[in-house]
């Protein structure tokens, strides 16, 4: 069972805009919404394709410190804005997910904002 949880400004949940509000993103994948918890829809932005990413060593898993989301019926992880799906051997690019900036950015200790090594 989730968690009845207050999202907040604090509550280190991404935010994502949805209309004209705002959904967070649990620890589910889903987003919370004023009308319920919904997957990412798939979309132009954000297709159900198999599109390999040219660099996919990381392997994604539960412990592996990316927001999971879930992306019409299948699970993605967030990486820079963007949601991997594991596919096999390889990682799909379902596009960029629109992702609301923090207030006060921080700097140090994101995740998000590691360097990424584009060793081939
Ligand atoms: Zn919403
Ligand atoms: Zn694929
Ligand atoms: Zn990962
Ligand atoms: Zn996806």
């Amino acid at each position: 069972m989730p968690t009845a949880h207050q999202h907040g400004p604090q509550c280190g949940h991404k935010k994502i805009p949805h209309g004209n509000h705002t959904d967070y993103l649990n620890d589910e994948g889903l987003l919370d919404c004023a009308n319920g918890q919904h997957p990412v829809a798939i979309s132009e932005n954000n297709p159900d394709k198999c599109k390999p990413l040219a660099s996919s060593k990381h392997v994604h898993d539960d412990g592996c410190g990316h927001a999971k989301v879930m992306h019409g019926n299948h699970l993605d992880y967030l990486v820079d804005g963007r949601l991997e799906h594991p596919h096999g051997d390889h990682i799909d690019d379902h596009g960029q997910l629109e992702v609301e900036k923090d207030s006060q950015e921080q700097t140090g200790g994101d995740p998000r904002k590691g360097p990424q090594p584009l060793s081939i």
